[in-house]
């Protein structure tokens, strides 16, 4: 037995961090470690920014929470800038994202529901998907390795292979009521949708009547060099769920919709205690400071081809260590040759941490802040982790 108190649902790295700041880590011993995990993709600006930081401290010195029985100003000017800066109208705050794939799942059910058609409320996911742990976004996700041992899985989602159009296709009846994707797959191994075929879905889904959901938990807040990565494919959703980089690591998540799909969400259907709380409102309106600011997204481009130009350098070097590159902007996947965990485990041993993730791929997530330069350090590690595990291929084969 383990002598923590803790359940086990989790195997942790025996590292103790004790400090952060921007892209490094530094243990209660005093090593330092180089972030490219970034609490997976929700510190976008690294630890202890410092107008972060002074967000939090001075909100801290008024009110701590309310409750959603009355005005939350910081609600307001947020939701005010969610809306001006994307397709939507109206926003539902949230702690997390999975909280943010529910409200969004629920409007969508209900947007059919207030039309009187009340027998739309299937979603359907793609396979490979993760949308969260509660019971639905489980059954929403579809991974076996999560429903197992929990229950009937929750009624109304139909998973569809990830590339098969014409079983997508097949799967719309007159009892769904929408499509929930991720535009670039996280945990499921950084697979992006082509922007081509996100055009052919949202096409599909006005042919079909059903609405467009995006779970941009990861993929939001600036991580693939636009502020939302369904921007490159130049289309909207209706629903779009975002956590994760937007609180920069205060729980924080939102559900954005359209006038139109929001227009069940009628007062009582939906609520949360903590949802839009004043400490979460002040990080993430200064979250947004810095991520609007004219050329960030350009910062995090620059950024993102330097890894993207390094990444496959060192994969010509060690194509018996890496595989593939994929992804877009500072959401980024190595597909490796051996399992994943290897490579995770090498780029430790340089004192730099990443993120494994599905079809054997390891994800780097470095804060939206890295410098040009943190970047090649980043990119020497990694070099290094994969010469590690080439030469010691080699000596075993020897
Ligand atoms: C992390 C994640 C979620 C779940 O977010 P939580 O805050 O852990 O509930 C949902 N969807 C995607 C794409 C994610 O990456």
């Amino acid at each position: 037995m383990s002598s923590v108190s803790l359940y086990e649902t989790y195997v942790r790295a025996p590292i103790r961090f004790e400090r952060g700041e921007g892209v490094w880590l530094t243990t209660e011993d005093g090593t330092r470690y180089l972030d490219f995990a970034a609490g997976i993709a929700v510190n976008s600006l690294g630890h202890a920014h410092p107008h972060l930081v002074e967000a939090l401290k001075t909100q801290a010195d008024k009110l701590w929470h309310l409750s959603n029985l009355y005005d939350i100003p910081g609600q307001e000017e947020l939701a005010r800038r969610l809306t001006e800066a994307t397709f939507a109208d109206r926003a539902f705050f949230t702690n997390s994202g999975a909280e943010a794939l529910e409200c969004a799942i629920k409007t969508a059910r209900r947007y059919h529901h207030s039309r009187g058609d009340t027998g739309r409320f299937r979603i359907i996911t793609f396979e490979g998907a993760f949308h969260g742990r509660t019971l639905a976004t489980i059954a929403a996700g579809g991974q076996a390795k999560y429903l197992e041992g929990f229950g009937p899985k929750v009624e109304g989602f139909d998973q569809v292979p990830y590339d098969d159009d014409a079983a997508l296709k097949a799967a719309i009846t007159e009892e769904t009521a929408a499509l929930l994707i991720e535009p670039l797959q996280g945990e499921g191994g950084i697979r992006p949708i082509p922007d081509e075929r996100l055009r052919a879905i949202r096409q599909l889904c006005d042919d079909a009547g059903i609405l467009l959901v995006l779970d941009e938990v990861q993929s939001g807040v600036g991580r693939t060099g636009k502020l939302f990565a369904h921007e490159w494919a130049g289309i909207t959703p209706d629903i779009m769920a975002v956590a994760k980089g937007i609180g920069g690591g205060f729980p924080l998540g939102v559900c954005l919709a359209t006038e139109e799909a929001a227009s069940g969400m009628v007062a009582g259907t939906h609520g949360s205690t903590y949802g839009g709380n004043p400490l979460a409102m002040a990080v993430g309106n200064a979250v947004l400071d810095v991520i609007l600011e004219d050329g960030f997204l350009d910062h995090v481009r620059d950024v993102a081809l330097v890894m993207k130009q390094g990444l496959a350098a060192i994969q010509d070097r060690y194509p018996d260590v890496i595989d593939e590159i994929r992804g877009r902007g500072l959401m980024i996947g190595i597909r490796t040759v051996m399992p994943n965990t290897e490579l995770v485990g090498a780029m430790r041993a340089e004192h730099m941490l990443s993120v494994p993730a599905g079809d054997n791929v390891v994800r780097l997530l470095p804060p939206l802040t890295t410098s040009v330069e943190e970047a090649r350090e980043g990119l020497a590690r990694i070099e290094a982790a994969a010469a590690r595990l080439s030469s010691s291929k080699k000596a075993i084969s020897a």
